[in-house]
């Protein structure tokens, strides 16, 4: 189920424990401000979350709260990753769900870097 982006945040999600490393993940990248890894069930050749290493439920929640340098630390991660990743020639998408209407079902902040394919326009 769709989760609504604010609220407490959930120290038993899933994204939780791979940060607490309770449960596996296939790192691709890790800083002082991001965890980053392979999806699970991949939508594109590459498909990786970065995720703060911080608890935010949602964008809404880590825009409108961290501090400017996290913000920062998070962006420049995404970015360096998609590089790292071999995915700036071909280009690529960076989205975040936040709320019910956006289909979020984690509810720890995360970025999901698509690439490696030319990537289907979104429905509006
Ligand atoms: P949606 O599932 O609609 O994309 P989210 O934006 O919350 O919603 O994305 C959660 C993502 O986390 C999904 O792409 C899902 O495949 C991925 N995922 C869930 N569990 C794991 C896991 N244990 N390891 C890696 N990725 C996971």
């Amino acid at each position: 189920m769709a989760v609504n982006g604010k609220g407490p945040y959930d120290p038993q999600n899933i994204f939780a424990k791979i940060l607490r490393g309770e449960i596996p993940c296939k790192k691709v990248f890790e800083n002082e401000w991001v965890l980053a890894f392979h999806d699970i069930a991949p939508k594109a050749p590459v498909h990786i979350l970065i995720i703060p290493k911080n608890p935010y439920v949602s964008f809404m929640d880590f825009s409108a709260t961290a501090p400017a340098e996290e913000i920062a630390g998070v962006m420049r991660a995404a970015g360096e990753i998609a590089r790292e990743q071999g995915l700036e020639e071909g280009g690529y998408r960076l989205i975040t769900n936040a709320g019910p209407n956006s289909g979020q079902e984690v509810p720890h902040f995360h970025l999901h870097l698509l690439g490696g394919k030319v990537l289907p326009i979104f429905a509006h």
